[in-house]
């Protein structure tokens, strides 16, 4: 699937997303090191394909209407970033450094310290070593078709604040607070958990209810915090009502300022952030809200590894840091100009939902082209749609 930068209607999904193939995991093939041989060769075919259109390009010609001879313009594109959630890229770019590896970032050397603490993804200050890795070495044995792509860098390959931030470190840090805070019987205070639990729902859905918001999760459980004390907790939201809880949250523990300091930082800082983020229509963020972003983000993060070393201590499950913690820490060092929620894959997934349903309708057989088809008979209307919506 690939997408225009220069696309007008960016935020409608089916008419902003154009569907290249569907390759059915059954026809994976994978070589003795793990990488997929079949996803390698399509990327190789994908590759041809652009570069072709970044060197060639399409020529387009005056209207039949006029004559058709005159040779208005040329056009050619350029691949200038990758969409996708950690486990497609592995895939796609054969990552030998990832999620379940000591080393696990595609980005920089940073590592779990499974044999040593140097380059630890936990050190979240300005000078921890793994930052000056950056782009230094590469996170592949042979270098996939892609890196053929005219003016390919590996700084492209974006992480998804979606999967990352939403579905990822926003779920740890919304879990970890939900659980201190119906612990603490400070906030709520029902006789049991189960009741302030329910207490917590009541006034999470009157916030949603106030700020005009939808929420698709129905109560807070002990079950959707993963309560079980051998367990991180972890709030089972969609992407979506994560960033409504996270905002819920830092205007709940607001007056608790003096009991809850540093969740109310934590929350500030990351929800101040990620608005600007979702929030900012440019493309390219000014000098300006990329420093501010930094020092937030710095502070944010320092201050959510200073309680899971704490907890650690007082040997309590409390502030998960994994993997994609450290590619949010990425996100806040913002070493590209580019707003890092262009590479957020919201819309993708809601393609590859309606994708999915197309799917489920065609034959099994036929569905590598049936789904094609399908989806080249909707682009009219979809295109016609966006444009009744864009000029209202
Ligand atoms: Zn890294």
């Amino acid at each position: 699937m690939w997408s225009s930068d220069l696309g007008s209607s960016r935020t409608n999904s089916v008419a902003s997303r154009w569907l290249m193939g569907v390759l059915p995991a059954s026809l994976y093939k994978m070589n003795a090191d793990g990488a997929n041989l079949t996803v390698l060769s399509v990327t190789r075919a994908i590759t041809e394909s652009f570069n072709k259109m970044a060197r060639e390009g399409i020529t387009v010609r005056d209207l039949k209407s006029r004559g058709g001879g005159v040779v208005v313009t040329r056009l050619k594109f350029v691949v200038t970033g990758f969409r996708g959630d950690w486990k497609a890229f592995v895939q796609v770019f054969g990552f030998n450094r990832l999620y379940s590896t000591d080393k696990v970032c595609w980005l920089c050397d940073g590592c779990k310290g499974s044999h040593n603490m140097t380059n630890c993804i936990t050190d979240v200050s300005v000078n921890a070593p793994w930052r000056s890795t950056y782009l230094v070495t590469a996170p592949w044995g042979t270098p996939p078709p892609y890196t053929s792509l005219v003016g390919f860098e590996l700084s492209m390959v974006a992480p998804d604040l979606l999967h990352i931030w939403n579905l990822g470190m926003g779920r740890d840090l919304a879990g970890s607070i939900l659980k201190v805070v119906i612990k603490d019987r400070r906030v709520f205070n029902g006789q049991s958990i189960d009741s302030r639990l329910n207490e917590a729902t009541d006034a999470l859905r009157q916030y949603a209810k106030n700020t005009g918001q939808s929420l698709k999760i129905k109560r807070l459980t002990r079950g959707k915090l993963h309560w079980e004390t051998r367990k991180y907790p972890e709030l089972m939201t969609s992407g979506h009502d994560t960033a409504v809880v996270l905002e819920w949250l830092q205007e709940t523990l607001q007056p608790y300022v003096h009991i809850y300091g540093d969740f109310l930082t934590l929350l500030w800082t990351s929800n101040w952030c990620f608005r600007l983020f979702y929030g900012t229509k440019e493309w390219f963020l000014t000098d300006a809200q990329r420093q501010t972003v930094r020092v937030l983000g710095r502070v944010f993060l320092q201050v959510y590894v200073g309680l899971a070393r704490t907890a650690i201590q007082n040997k309590e499950l409390l502030w998960r840091f994994r993997p994609k913690s450290h590619l949010v820490d990425h996100c806040f060092e913002l070493r590209r100009a580019v707003n890092p929620s262009r590479y957020s894959t919201w819309m993708d997934e809601d393609v590859l939902k309606k994708l999915g349903k197309v799917l489920s309708m065609t034959a099994s057989k036929t569905a590598q082209i049936g789904v094609l088809q399908r989806y080249l008979m909707g682009v009219p209307e979809h295109i016609r749609q966006a444009e009744l919506a864009r000029v209202g």
